[in-house]
Formats: C-alpha cells, sequence, structure tokens
C-alpha cells in the first residue's frame, strides 16, 4: 500500500474505532508500520479533523516528521513495531468495558474461550505508568509477550495486528470479552476454563486464521 492509502487507513480506524464506540473523543491513538519507521496519529487532535497530511511519520529512533506532535503515546507504539516483527499495527484506546476492568487492574482470565484470540490463556492488565512515559511502554511490552492485546491499568487497552483492520478487530474483540467478563461478575463468579482446555482452544484457532494471518 503506497504512503497516502496507508495515511488515509490510520484515520479511517480512528473514524471507525470512535463510530462503533471503542473510543470517545481525543482519547486513543493509531499506529502502522511504513518502510524503515512507522506512521502514528498526532497527539490531541480530533478524528473527524484530521487528514493525510497530519499523519506523523517516526523513525525507530523516535525522531519525528509532521506539522503536530506526535501521539503521546509514540514510545509504546515505536517499542512494540520495533520488538515484534509479528506486528505492523497498534490499536490503542479507552473502550468502556476494558477500561473499567483496567480501573480494577483486572486481567480478563479465561472465562470465555474467545480469550485465545489474543494469542494467550488470559490477557494481562499491566501495572499503571503515567501515559507518554517509558515505564508504560516497558509495561506494555511485558504484559504483551506472546499476546497480541493488553489491558493498562487506570488506563485503556492496546490491540496490535498485521495490518490495521486486523489491529482494529482484536479491539473489538477484546472490547466484547471485557464487556462479558464485566456482566458476568455482575451476576455472579464465571468459572475459568482449564490451562488443558485453553491449549485446546489456542491449537484449534491456528486453523481459523483468527487475527495474526492476513
Ligand atoms: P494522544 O492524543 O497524545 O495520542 O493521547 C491520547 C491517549 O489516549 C493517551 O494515552
Ligand atoms: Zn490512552
Amino acid at each position: 500500500m503506497d504512503e497516502t492509502a496507508l495515511r488515509k487507513q490510520v484515520i479511517e480506524t480512528c473514524l471507525s474505532m470512535n463510530a462503533s464506540g471503542l473510543n470517545q473523543g481525543t482519547a486513543g491513538n493509531v499506529s502502522v508500520r511504513f518502510e524503515d519507521g512507522f506512521l502514528i496519529t498526532p497527539s490531541a487532535m480530533p478524528y473527524a479533523k484530521m487528514r493525510p497530511k497530519d499523519i506523523i511519520f517516526m523513525d525507530m529512533d523516535g525522531q519525528a516528521q509532521g506539522p503536530h506532535n506526535p501521539s503521546s503515546e509514540w514510545r509504546f507504539h515505536r517499542d512494540i513495531l520495533n520488538t515484534r516483527a509479528d506486528i505492523n499495527a497498534v490499536v490503542h484506546t479507552h473502550a468502556i468495558y476494558a477500561t473499567t476492568l483496567a480501573l480494577l487492574g483486572k486481567p480478563i482470565p479465561a472465562v470465555h474461550y474467545m480469550v485465545a484470540v489474543a494469542g494467550g490463556r488470559d490477557i494481562r492488565c499491566c501495572p499503571y505508568a503515567t501515559f507518554g512515559t517509558q515505564a508504560l511502554s516497558d509495561y506494555v511490552l511485558e504484559a504483551l509477550k506472546e499476546r497480541f492485546a493488553c489491558l493498562m491499568a487506570h488506563h485503556g487497552m492496546i490491540a496490535c495486528g498485521v495490518s490495521l483492520e486486523k489491529a482494529l478487530w482484536l479491539a473489538t474483540e477484546v472490547e466484547t470479552l471485557a464487556q462479558h467478563y464485566w456482566g458476568a461478575l455482575q451476576i455472579g463468579t464465571p468459572e475459568i476454563l482449564s490451562d488443558a482446555e485453553m491449549d485446546r482452544v489456542l491449537e484449534k484457532m491456528k486453523s481459523y486464521k483468527y487475527g495474526r494471518e492476513s
């Protein structure tokens, strides 16, 4: 895909995450690998006002090129794209249910087999650190080990994929799981599927091509 098309796709991803209720206002941010760096949303700009020229190019040293400041979260976008060859796109949102669990520092355990779409037996919640800091990025990388999504305590969620389309798809799946889990917690205490069962599901999902393959 050429650069302008990719810039447009970044904006479409932002508009779509707000239209679907996955995010609100100027919260959240989006990035996609491009050449030897990545394209990332500018900081604090309403998505409806974004034009392709407003998207920032950043190299893996954190040098930005563009008319605005890059997202305040460029560190975790850079660190994920720099260390994970299996990821080309990163979506961060303050989705209501995922963030509700994150406010309590709660990971999403295997209460539903679909937790496996994020790559493992659970969806971790990393500890709190101030937004935009290297400390937050370090926590995020740890929580994303062998995973494609995580929650961030007192903050929100991150979903990743081989493409923007797949990252947005996974963000929607994580939010749905968070809503199911939240709902279950209102009326009881859900049982957690066994490690053996989740391993079976993870194996089966490889042939479903959920999310990670193009
Ligand atoms: P930016 O507008 O700087 O991307 O920040 C939004 C956000 O969600 C910070 O965590
Ligand atoms: Zn945020």
